[in-house]
């Protein structure tokens, strides 16, 4: 594996992963759009990707897909994808050449993700992780105890008659919080970007609450009816990673 000014490039099997410039070849590690850009003649991903990065870079885009622990051989190198524990169909790229082992991350989360397959280790010579948040000074607070928190403010707002609005990113963290909210507090309301991940996941048969949408994609109201209720709304930050 090479840096180039497209990104980490594999010389031998002539692909790029998760490039940034224009490139024959790609291997998508995930759908965030820090990782998953439209720069590509062909791509390759994990198949719960595929409706992601069709919605996200476009239906006509050539794609193929691997399950988790399959192979496929490029000009020798074999590639295979293990799961990265980050969001639905992120992957791990394992890249096999003469015996040497190259482990790319992408993102990776070893915590508990009802949204996706857990971190799988992988036995490698070369480890490249991605590590956005990998210095000791990020602590993160134990998810379910997030969680807890969220439900008992969205509680407290509805018994003194407030809606509550959330922001996230539309992909992966809006999922993740939205299968451990309390739906019997109130309805849920989420963005449009939000709507079309859930279509994603729900396809690729994880299960998430019912909610409404409330806005369309031009940002204004699409149901001014729905946002007059106690609702919990989830509102996309802008790029996500
Ligand atoms: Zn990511």
């Amino acid at each position: 594996m090479i840096p180039t000014p497209q990104g980490l490039y594999c010389p031998v099997g002539d692909f790029h992963i998760d490039p940034h410039g224009a490139v024959d070849r790609a291997i998508i590690s995930h759908g965030h759009s820090d990782h998953a850009r439209k720069v590509a003649k062909k791509y390759l991903a994990h198949k719960d990707s595929a409706g992601i990065l069709r919605t996200r870079l476009g239906k006509g885009i050539s794609l193929s897909t691997l399950e988790y622990g399959e192979s496929l051989t490029l000009n020798g190198v074999r590639v295979t994808l293990f799961p990265a524990g980050h969001l639905l169909g992120s992957s791990q790229i394992r890249c096999e050449y003469k015996g040497n082992v190259t482990v790319f991350t992408g993102d990776f989360g070893t915590t508990k993700n009802d949204t996706c397959k857990p971190f799988q280790p992988v036995k490698c010579d070369t480890f490249i992780p991605e590590s956005t948040f990998g210095l000791p000074l990020y602590e993160w607070t134990d998810p379910e105890i997030v969680y807890q928190e969220i439900n008992d403010w969205w509680r407290q707002n509805r018994d003194k008659g407030l809606a509550s609005v959330l922001y996230c990113y539309s992909l992966g963290k809006a999922q993740r919080i939205l299968k451990a909210l309390d739906t019997s507090i109130a309805p849920i309301i989420v963005h449009d970007s939000v709507d079309q991940m859930n279509d994603c996941y729900q396809n690729a048969g994880i299960d998430l609450p019912q909610t409404l949408t409330g806005w369309d994609r031009e940002g204004k109201p699409a149901d001014a009816g729905a946002l007059e209720g106690l609702c919990f709304q989830i509102i996309p930050t802008g790029v996500d990673c």
